[in-house]
């Protein structure tokens, strides 16, 4: 990805978390953000690319998140919300996490709780028109 491109998306992606940060409540936690352009390492089982992922320290409050600009670059700006506003909930539900493989069901909470977010924002919206 060339310089330019790469600073827009950065840009992109940090608009994104400095809307939602705030109303997630996640202003406590020290959460550092990592981009990269799509690293070998950085797929899922089925060799599909993984779009972000989150490490946590939940005791601690720090997470990391890891953006592979070279997906987001490919999103809309609603796609890509949806997808950070979605790891944003896993660092809400961090402590909840069960064992190593046990994904769906905190998946289906963690997507459930994003369009929820989202509803309500909209409901916001219209409320106040
Ligand atoms: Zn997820």
């Amino acid at each position: 990805m060339k310089k330019r491109k790469l600073k827009k998306e950065k840009k992109r992606v940090r608009r994104v978390f400095d809307k939602w940060m705030e109303p997630l409540g996640l202003l406590w936690w020290t959460i550092l953000v990592d981009y990269n352009e799509g690293r070998e390492d950085f797929q899922n089982e089925d060799n599909t690319e993984i779009v972000c992922n989150v490490q946590m320290r939940w005791e601690y409050l720090e997470a990391l998140i890891t953006v592979n600009v070279g997906c987001t670059a490919q999103l809309s700006d609603a796609e890509l919300e949806r997808s950070l506003v979605h790891e944003l909930v896993h660092i809400l539900i961090a402590e909840m996490q069960g064992e190593p493989g046990e994904v769906k069901h905190q998946e289906r909470v963690v997507t459930l709780l994003t369009k929820a977010f989202f509803w309500v924002r909209v409901a916001d919206q219209l409320e106040e028109k």
